[in-house]
């Protein structure tokens, strides 16, 4: 079985699996050919795939030669065409978002997997790329965040006086929250941080930041640990909440999403307009619709000497670790999947059904078959 990597579109600088990665995978009896230049952006180059055993291929050589494609970013729906009719494709292909894809690759007969799809379980944790790039992008956003602020993170006690700690507001505390917060008390910030989980209130206090309680929160079992919507009055109080912190902030950090949803808008464009000249809000919630009312995805803006960062790609900016924890995610995986050196799909076990979008002409993940039939 021959495993294909490929190199990610122009503004992706991950890629699916670096040489040592590659290398496990042929230890297990795979034989992986590599695009040339796929690892460039993530810092490996042709030779370090060469050495872990891969052979270095040009794109129409590897989609047309391999029985597996590993990337990222969703293929091109041309070149899914090219691929052997029988290879399994997998990627973070954002499938239930994207009804077009997803009905060609059934129509076609594929067989494709969406890392976005491994369901949440504690089995599954080992394959869960969204956790591994959230925490990424927490740690990422602050020291955008600190590189933004026209102050210091840390106190000091110099001659030339004091300086404060700066004070951070993270919203939202779930994967990429808490790596926020952890990189800002790191750096010497004062942080503060609330979610609608109370189970996230523990996690905050043992980092070391201030957990600020919104009363009246509805959680749900059934939501498997995750947020759930909240009622319009709750919203309104964490909104009055947010405003009132926001003008002794110099960061605000928001993360906060819901499953399958927009994002809440928690941070009203009055919040901005009453917050410090100089603060910065860094918004990881851009592409879902933003947590505060004025981002604009993949944009800087400046409202009065207030700076908004709707982040775009930002697990990109950091491709040689984020690269490392996507390919031992899909490791993890194709355990799962390759039994022996050849493909072996048991769609008996959960994890493989549930990231399955498709497979012989028909849906495999639930809300995936759902999306088909609107
Ligand atoms: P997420 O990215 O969906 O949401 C980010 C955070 O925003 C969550 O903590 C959520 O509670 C919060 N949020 C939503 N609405 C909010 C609001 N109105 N105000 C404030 N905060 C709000 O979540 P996530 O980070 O992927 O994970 C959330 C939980 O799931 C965590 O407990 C995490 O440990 C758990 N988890 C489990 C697994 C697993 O078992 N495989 C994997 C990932 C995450």
């Amino acid at each position: 079985m021959k495993v294909g990597i490929l190199k990610e579109p122009k503004d992706e600088a991950r890629v699916a699996m670096l040489p040592e990665a590659v290398k496990t995978l042929i230890s297990w009896g795979a034989e992986v050919c590599v695009e040339t230049g796929a690892g460039q952006t993530a810092y490996a180059d042709d030779d370090a795939y060469r050495s872990s055993g891969a052979e270095i291929k040009q794109r129409a050589e590897v989609l047309t030669e391999s029985d597996m494609i590993c990337g990222i970013q969703a293929l091109p729906l041309e070149e899914i065409s090219k691929m052997k009719p029988d290879a399994v494709l997998l990627g973070q292909m954002g499938a239930l978002f994207n009804p077009e894809l997803t009905k060609f690759l059934i129509e076609q007969k594929r067989t494709a997997f969406s890392m976005e799809l491994v369901p949440r379980t504690t089995r599954a944790q080992s394959m869960d790329v969204l956790s591994s790039m959230a925490t990424v992008l927490g740690y990422k956003a602050t020291l955008l965040a600190a590189n933004s602020l026209p102050r210091f993170f840390p106190m000091f006690m110099t001659a030339a006086g004091s300086i404060t700690p700066a004070r951070v507001l993270v919203i939202g505390a779930g994967v990429a929250g808490l790596q926020a917060i952890a990189t800002a008390k790191r750096l010497g910030a004062t942080v503060f941080a609330f979610d609608v989980r109370q189970a996230a209130k523990e996690e905050v206090l043992s980092i070391g930041a201030k957990f600020i309680d919104v009363a009246g929160a509805t959680e749900d079992k059934a939501a498997g640990g995750y947020a759930v919507e909240q009622s319009a009055e709750f919203i309104q109080r964490q909104k009055d909440t947010i405003h009132e912190h926001a003008q002794k902030a110099d960061i605000i950090i928001t993360t906060a999403q819901i499953p399958g949803r927009k994002a809440p808008l928690l941070v009203e464009e009055r919040t901005v307009h009453a917050m410090k000249a100089g603060s910065v809000i860094v918004d990881l919630a851009a592409s879902s619709g933003g947590n505060c009312a004025l981002t604009q995805p993949d944009q800087t803006i400046d409202i009065n000497g207030v700076r908004i960062i709707g982040v775009g790609n930002l697990a990109a900016e950091l491709p040689q670790d984020a690269s490392k924890m996507y390919g031992k995610n899909y490791l993890n995986f194709l355990k799962l999947i390759i039994k022996d050196g050849a493909i072996n799909l048991n769609f008996e076990d959960d994890i493989v059904l549930g990231t399955c979008v498709c497979h012989a002409g028909e849906a495999k993940n639930s809300r995936i078959a759902e999306m088909i039939k609107q």
